[in-house]
Protein backbone atom coordinates (compact mmCIF):
# COMPACT_ATOMS: atom_id res chain seq x y z
CA UNK A 1 0.00 0.00 0.00
CA UNK A 2 2.72 2.45 0.96
CA UNK A 3 5.05 1.42 -2.09
CA UNK A 4 1.71 2.41 -4.16
CA UNK A 5 1.66 5.20 -2.59
CA UNK A 6 4.44 6.43 -3.27
CA UNK A 7 4.68 5.59 -6.98
CA UNK A 8 1.51 7.54 -7.15
CA UNK A 9 3.51 10.59 -5.80
CA UNK A 10 2.62 12.46 -2.59
CA UNK A 11 1.22 15.57 -3.95
CA UNK A 12 -1.55 15.18 -6.51
CA UNK A 13 -1.40 18.73 -7.35
CA UNK A 14 1.52 21.35 -7.46
CA UNK A 15 -0.83 24.46 -8.33
CA UNK A 16 2.41 26.28 -9.35
CA UNK A 17 2.92 23.87 -12.19
CA UNK A 18 1.75 25.44 -15.62
CA UNK A 19 -1.85 25.06 -16.90
CA UNK A 20 -0.75 23.69 -20.19
CA UNK A 21 1.59 21.28 -19.00
CA UNK A 22 1.79 17.72 -19.07
CA UNK A 23 0.88 16.51 -15.52
CA UNK A 24 -2.28 19.26 -15.64
CA UNK A 25 -3.90 17.35 -18.48
CA UNK A 26 -3.00 14.08 -17.32
CA UNK A 27 -4.75 15.19 -13.83
CA UNK A 28 -7.85 16.37 -16.01
CA UNK A 29 -8.11 13.32 -17.42
CA UNK A 30 -8.12 11.45 -14.64
CA UNK A 31 -10.63 13.13 -12.86
CA UNK A 32 -12.77 12.96 -15.74
CA UNK A 33 -12.11 9.37 -15.49
CA UNK A 34 -12.97 9.06 -11.64
CA UNK A 35 -16.14 10.76 -12.77
CA UNK A 36 -17.26 8.75 -15.05
CA UNK A 37 -16.36 5.60 -13.12
CA UNK A 38 -17.70 5.99 -9.78
CA UNK A 39 -14.33 6.95 -7.98
CA UNK A 40 -16.03 10.11 -6.39
CA UNK A 41 -18.35 9.86 -2.95
CA UNK A 42 -20.36 11.64 -1.59
CA UNK A 43 -19.93 11.75 2.41
CA UNK A 44 -22.22 13.36 5.00
CA UNK A 45 -21.32 14.89 8.04
CA UNK A 46 -24.38 15.68 10.43
CA UNK A 47 -25.56 18.94 11.29
CA UNK A 48 -27.21 19.30 14.72
CA UNK A 49 -29.42 21.26 16.45
CA UNK A 50 -28.23 22.55 20.11
CA UNK A 51 -31.42 23.06 21.75
CA UNK A 52 -32.70 19.78 21.80
CA UNK A 53 -29.46 17.60 20.25
CA UNK A 54 -31.89 17.06 16.79
CA UNK A 55 -30.97 15.53 13.40
CA UNK A 56 -31.49 19.05 11.07
CA UNK A 57 -29.32 18.50 8.31
CA UNK A 58 -25.81 17.01 6.81
CA UNK A 59 -23.24 18.78 4.86
CA UNK A 60 -21.98 16.76 1.49
CA UNK A 61 -18.31 16.58 1.31
CA UNK A 62 -17.16 14.71 -1.92
CA UNK A 63 -14.57 12.69 -1.88
CA UNK A 64 -12.10 10.61 -4.51
CA UNK A 65 -11.67 6.86 -4.21
CA UNK A 66 -8.76 6.57 -6.02
CA UNK A 67 -7.77 3.26 -7.30
CA UNK A 68 -3.76 4.09 -6.31
CA UNK A 69 -3.67 7.12 -4.00
CA UNK A 70 -6.70 5.59 -1.42
CA UNK A 71 -8.94 8.01 -0.37
CA UNK A 72 -7.85 11.66 -1.80
CA UNK A 73 -9.53 14.81 0.42
CA UNK A 74 -11.06 17.80 -1.21
CA UNK A 75 -8.58 20.33 -1.21
CA UNK A 76 -6.16 18.14 -3.39
CA UNK A 77 -8.85 17.85 -6.39
CA UNK A 78 -11.62 20.78 -5.98
CA UNK A 79 -8.76 23.79 -6.19
CA UNK A 80 -7.58 22.64 -9.87
CA UNK A 81 -10.94 21.58 -10.46
CA UNK A 82 -11.92 25.32 -9.89
CA UNK A 83 -8.84 26.64 -11.61
CA UNK A 84 -9.50 24.40 -15.18
CA UNK A 85 -12.81 25.05 -14.98
CA UNK A 86 -13.66 20.96 -14.43
CA UNK A 87 -15.44 22.09 -11.25
CA UNK A 88 -18.90 22.87 -13.49
CA UNK A 89 -19.34 19.19 -14.06
CA UNK A 90 -17.94 18.33 -10.88
CA UNK A 91 -20.96 20.50 -9.02
CA UNK A 92 -23.27 19.10 -11.39
CA UNK A 93 -22.14 15.30 -10.25
CA UNK A 94 -22.27 16.57 -6.63
CA UNK A 95 -25.61 18.06 -7.18
CA UNK A 96 -26.97 15.20 -8.38
CA UNK A 97 -25.89 12.83 -6.18
CA UNK A 98 -27.08 14.75 -2.99
CA UNK A 99 -30.69 14.86 -5.07
CA UNK A 100 -30.09 11.29 -5.18
CA UNK A 101 -29.66 10.65 -1.50
CA UNK A 102 -31.93 13.03 0.08
CA UNK A 103 -34.84 10.90 -2.20
CA UNK A 104 -33.12 7.86 -0.06
CA UNK A 105 -33.04 8.90 3.38
CA UNK A 106 -36.30 10.61 2.72
CA UNK A 107 -37.64 7.14 1.45
CA UNK A 108 -35.95 5.45 4.76
CA UNK A 109 -38.14 8.20 6.98
CA UNK A 110 -35.38 11.08 7.21
CA UNK A 111 -36.41 14.23 6.63
CA UNK A 112 -33.14 16.75 6.56
CA UNK A 113 -31.82 19.69 4.68
CA UNK A 114 -28.62 18.43 2.48
CA UNK A 115 -25.55 21.35 2.27
CA UNK A 116 -23.95 21.61 -1.08
CA UNK A 117 -20.90 23.58 -1.39
CA UNK A 118 -20.21 26.33 -4.15
CA UNK A 119 -17.60 27.36 -5.79
CA UNK A 120 -16.25 30.72 -7.59
CA UNK A 121 -16.80 29.01 -10.90
CA UNK A 122 -20.01 27.61 -9.83
CA UNK A 123 -21.16 30.99 -8.81
CA UNK A 124 -20.18 33.03 -12.22
CA UNK A 125 -22.09 29.92 -14.16
CA UNK A 126 -25.20 32.01 -15.02
CA UNK A 127 -26.89 28.47 -16.16
CA UNK A 128 -26.48 27.38 -12.87
CA UNK A 129 -29.66 27.77 -11.78
CA UNK A 130 -31.31 26.34 -14.54
CA UNK A 131 -28.86 23.31 -14.44
CA UNK A 132 -29.97 22.93 -10.69
CA UNK A 133 -33.81 23.09 -11.93
CA UNK A 134 -33.50 20.52 -13.92
CA UNK A 135 -32.12 18.22 -11.90
CA UNK A 136 -34.51 18.77 -8.95
CA UNK A 137 -37.48 17.82 -11.56
CA UNK A 138 -35.57 14.69 -12.96
CA UNK A 139 -35.30 13.92 -9.25
CA UNK A 140 -38.62 15.40 -7.68
CA UNK A 141 -36.82 17.09 -5.17
CA UNK A 142 -38.34 20.02 -3.70
CA UNK A 143 -35.31 23.33 -3.83
CA UNK A 144 -35.93 23.64 0.17
CA UNK A 145 -34.46 20.12 0.78
CA UNK A 146 -30.54 22.10 0.43
CA UNK A 147 -28.75 24.80 1.51
CA UNK A 148 -26.18 26.03 -0.72
CA UNK A 149 -22.72 26.88 1.05
CA UNK A 150 -21.15 29.98 -0.61
CA UNK A 151 -17.34 31.01 0.78
CA UNK A 152 -17.01 34.80 1.46
CA UNK A 153 -14.08 35.27 -1.28
CA UNK A 154 -16.37 33.30 -3.72
CA UNK A 155 -18.90 36.26 -3.51
CA UNK A 156 -16.08 38.95 -3.56
CA UNK A 157 -14.63 37.24 -6.69
CA UNK A 158 -17.05 39.57 -8.86
CA UNK A 159 -19.52 40.10 -6.78
CA UNK A 160 -22.60 41.94 -9.20
CA UNK A 161 -22.34 38.80 -11.17
CA UNK A 162 -22.25 36.45 -8.00
CA UNK A 163 -25.48 38.15 -6.59
CA UNK A 164 -27.21 37.79 -9.58
CA UNK A 165 -26.79 34.48 -9.14
CA UNK A 166 -27.46 33.89 -6.04
CA UNK A 167 -30.91 36.01 -6.22
CA UNK A 168 -32.00 33.54 -8.34
CA UNK A 169 -31.49 30.44 -6.49
CA UNK A 170 -32.36 31.95 -3.71
CA UNK A 171 -36.36 32.32 -5.99
CA UNK A 172 -36.26 28.99 -6.60
CA UNK A 173 -36.20 28.08 -3.23
CA UNK A 174 -32.54 26.97 -2.04
CA UNK A 175 -31.57 28.46 1.32
CA UNK A 176 -28.05 30.07 1.16
CA UNK A 177 -25.38 30.06 3.23
CA UNK A 178 -22.20 31.52 4.22
CA UNK A 179 -19.48 29.34 4.57
CA UNK A 180 -15.62 29.78 6.35
CA UNK A 181 -17.37 32.81 7.49
CA UNK A 182 -15.13 35.52 8.76
CA UNK A 183 -11.99 34.38 7.48
CA UNK A 184 -12.99 35.86 3.92
CA UNK A 185 -13.14 39.88 3.04
CA UNK A 186 -16.50 40.46 2.74
CA UNK A 187 -17.87 43.36 3.81
CA UNK A 188 -21.31 44.08 6.08
CA UNK A 189 -22.63 46.04 3.26
CA UNK A 190 -22.83 43.64 0.56
CA UNK A 191 -24.15 40.73 3.85
CA UNK A 192 -26.85 42.76 4.03
CA UNK A 193 -27.81 43.04 0.12
CA UNK A 194 -26.74 39.26 0.47
CA UNK A 195 -30.28 36.68 -0.17
CA UNK A 196 -28.57 34.27 2.41
CA UNK A 197 -30.34 32.42 5.23
CA UNK A 198 -27.42 31.16 7.14
CA UNK A 199 -23.81 32.44 8.76
CA UNK A 200 -21.59 29.42 8.62
CA UNK A 201 -18.77 30.39 11.76
CA UNK A 202 -15.38 28.88 10.03
CA UNK A 203 -13.88 25.86 12.42
CA UNK A 204 -10.71 28.07 13.02
CA UNK A 205 -12.61 30.35 15.13
CA UNK A 206 -14.72 27.57 16.96
CA UNK A 207 -12.10 24.58 17.47
CA UNK A 208 -10.06 26.18 20.31
CA UNK A 209 -12.77 28.48 21.75
CA UNK A 210 -13.05 26.55 25.23
CA UNK A 211 -9.26 27.96 25.68
CA UNK A 212 -8.80 30.97 23.52
CA UNK A 213 -10.90 34.44 24.95
CA UNK A 214 -10.79 36.18 21.68
CA UNK A 215 -11.97 33.34 19.60
CA UNK A 216 -15.11 32.87 22.09
CA UNK A 217 -15.90 36.72 21.55
CA UNK A 218 -15.53 36.68 17.81
CA UNK A 219 -18.00 33.45 18.32
CA UNK A 220 -20.24 35.07 20.52
CA UNK A 221 -20.39 38.49 18.09
CA UNK A 222 -21.02 36.51 14.98
CA UNK A 223 -23.92 34.59 17.00
CA UNK A 224 -25.03 37.99 17.94
CA UNK A 225 -24.65 39.60 14.30
CA UNK A 226 -26.73 36.63 12.52
CA UNK A 227 -29.65 36.96 14.46
CA UNK A 228 -29.49 40.91 14.22
CA UNK A 229 -29.94 40.18 10.64
CA UNK A 230 -32.68 37.94 11.41
CA UNK A 231 -30.19 34.68 9.78
CA UNK A 232 -29.44 31.45 11.55
CA UNK A 233 -26.07 30.52 12.25
CA UNK A 234 -23.58 27.16 12.64
CA UNK A 235 -20.94 26.55 13.84
CA UNK A 236 -18.38 24.10 12.40
CA UNK A 237 -15.26 22.21 14.23
CA UNK A 238 -17.22 21.07 17.41
CA UNK A 239 -14.12 19.02 18.38
CA UNK A 240 -15.53 18.43 22.11
CA UNK A 241 -18.83 18.37 24.44
CA UNK A 242 -17.17 21.66 26.34
CA UNK A 243 -17.37 23.29 22.99
CA UNK A 244 -20.89 22.43 22.67
CA UNK A 245 -22.27 23.69 25.34
CA UNK A 246 -20.30 26.72 25.02
CA UNK A 247 -22.58 27.11 21.69
CA UNK A 248 -25.60 26.84 23.71
CA UNK A 249 -25.18 29.07 26.10
CA UNK A 250 -24.34 31.79 23.05
CA UNK A 251 -27.60 30.57 21.70
CA UNK A 252 -25.91 29.29 18.33
CA UNK A 253 -28.95 27.29 16.57
CA UNK A 254 -26.57 24.25 14.53
CA UNK A 255 -23.32 22.87 15.33
CA UNK A 256 -21.12 20.30 13.05
CA UNK A 257 -17.84 18.67 14.65
CA UNK A 258 -16.10 15.54 15.15
CA UNK A 259 -17.61 15.39 18.95
CA UNK A 260 -20.74 14.41 17.01
CA UNK A 261 -20.13 12.99 13.55
CA UNK A 262 -17.37 12.58 11.33
CA UNK A 263 -18.36 12.82 7.45
CA UNK A 264 -19.29 9.68 6.69
CA UNK A 265 -20.15 7.07 3.67
CA UNK A 266 -23.83 8.19 2.93
CA UNK A 267 -24.95 4.28 3.15
CA UNK A 268 -23.61 4.65 7.08
CA UNK A 269 -25.90 8.07 7.97
CA UNK A 270 -28.74 6.63 8.58
CA UNK A 271 -27.49 4.20 11.11
CA UNK A 272 -25.40 7.09 12.90
CA UNK A 273 -28.97 8.83 12.89
CA UNK A 274 -30.77 6.56 14.83
CA UNK A 275 -27.81 6.13 17.44
CA UNK A 276 -27.70 9.30 18.17
CA UNK A 277 -31.55 9.68 18.70
CA UNK A 278 -31.43 6.43 20.98
CA UNK A 279 -28.45 8.51 22.84
CA UNK A 280 -30.09 11.80 22.92
CA UNK A 281 -33.40 9.80 24.19
CA UNK A 282 -31.50 8.49 26.76
CA UNK A 283 -29.91 11.59 28.17
CA UNK A 284 -33.37 13.44 28.03
CA UNK A 285 -34.66 10.65 30.32
CA UNK A 286 -35.73 12.40 33.83
CA UNK A 287 -32.98 13.33 35.98
CA UNK A 288 -30.35 13.82 33.66
CA UNK A 289 -29.19 16.98 31.84
CA UNK A 290 -30.63 17.13 28.71
CA UNK A 291 -29.24 17.43 25.09
CA UNK A 292 -25.61 17.10 25.87
CA UNK A 293 -23.98 14.87 23.89
CA UNK A 294 -21.96 11.78 25.02
P1 LIG B 1 -15.91 23.29 4.24
O1 LIG B 1 -17.08 23.36 3.32
O2 LIG B 1 -15.68 24.43 5.15
O3 LIG B 1 -16.10 21.92 5.03
C1 LIG B 1 -15.73 21.72 6.37
C2 LIG B 1 -14.47 20.90 6.48
O4 LIG B 1 -14.17 20.76 7.88
C3 LIG B 1 -14.59 19.47 5.96
O5 LIG B 1 -13.33 19.09 5.45
C4 LIG B 1 -14.91 18.68 7.23
O6 LIG B 1 -14.56 17.32 7.14
C5 LIG B 1 -14.06 19.41 8.23
N1 LIG B 1 -14.56 19.26 9.59
C6 LIG B 1 -15.83 19.05 10.00
N2 LIG B 1 -15.92 18.97 11.35
C7 LIG B 1 -14.66 19.16 11.80
C8 LIG B 1 -14.09 19.19 13.14
O7 LIG B 1 -14.76 19.05 14.16
N3 LIG B 1 -12.74 19.42 13.22
C9 LIG B 1 -11.96 19.61 12.11
N4 LIG B 1 -10.65 19.81 12.28
N5 LIG B 1 -12.47 19.58 10.84
C10 LIG B 1 -13.80 19.36 10.70
P2 LIG B 1 -13.19 18.37 4.03
O8 LIG B 1 -14.28 17.36 3.84
O9 LIG B 1 -11.78 17.92 3.91
O10 LIG B 1 -13.47 19.56 3.02
C11 LIG B 1 -12.60 20.64 2.94
C12 LIG B 1 -13.14 21.71 2.01
O11 LIG B 1 -13.20 21.22 0.67
C13 LIG B 1 -14.56 22.16 2.34
O12 LIG B 1 -14.54 23.08 3.40
C14 LIG B 1 -14.96 22.76 1.02
O13 LIG B 1 -14.42 24.07 0.88
C15 LIG B 1 -14.27 21.85 0.02
N6 LIG B 1 -15.26 20.84 -0.44
C16 LIG B 1 -15.57 19.65 0.10
N7 LIG B 1 -16.53 19.04 -0.60
C17 LIG B 1 -16.85 19.89 -1.61
C18 LIG B 1 -17.79 19.85 -2.70
O14 LIG B 1 -18.57 18.90 -2.85
N8 LIG B 1 -17.81 20.92 -3.57
C19 LIG B 1 -16.97 22.00 -3.39
N9 LIG B 1 -17.06 23.03 -4.27
N10 LIG B 1 -16.09 22.08 -2.39
C20 LIG B 1 -16.03 21.04 -1.51
MG1 LIG C 1 -19.00 23.86 3.61
MG1 LIG D 1 -16.56 25.80 6.29
MG1 LIG E 1 -13.38 25.52 5.32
Amino acid sequence: YTAKRRAAGPLLYDPSIDAASAQTLSLLSELRHAVDHGELRLFLQPKLALANGSVVGAETLVRWQHPLRGMVPPMQFIPFAEQTGFIRNLTVWIFEEAARHWTRLQSEGITLTLSVNLSTRDLLDQELPQKFALMLARHCVPATAFCLEITESAIMDDPQRALLTLDRLHAQGFSLSIDDFGTGYSSLAYLKRLPVDELKIDKSFVMGMENDQDDRKIVRSTIDLAHNLGLSVVAEGVENAQIWDLLRELNCDHAQGYHMGRPMPASDFRAWAEQWDARQAALQAPGTRGAAVA
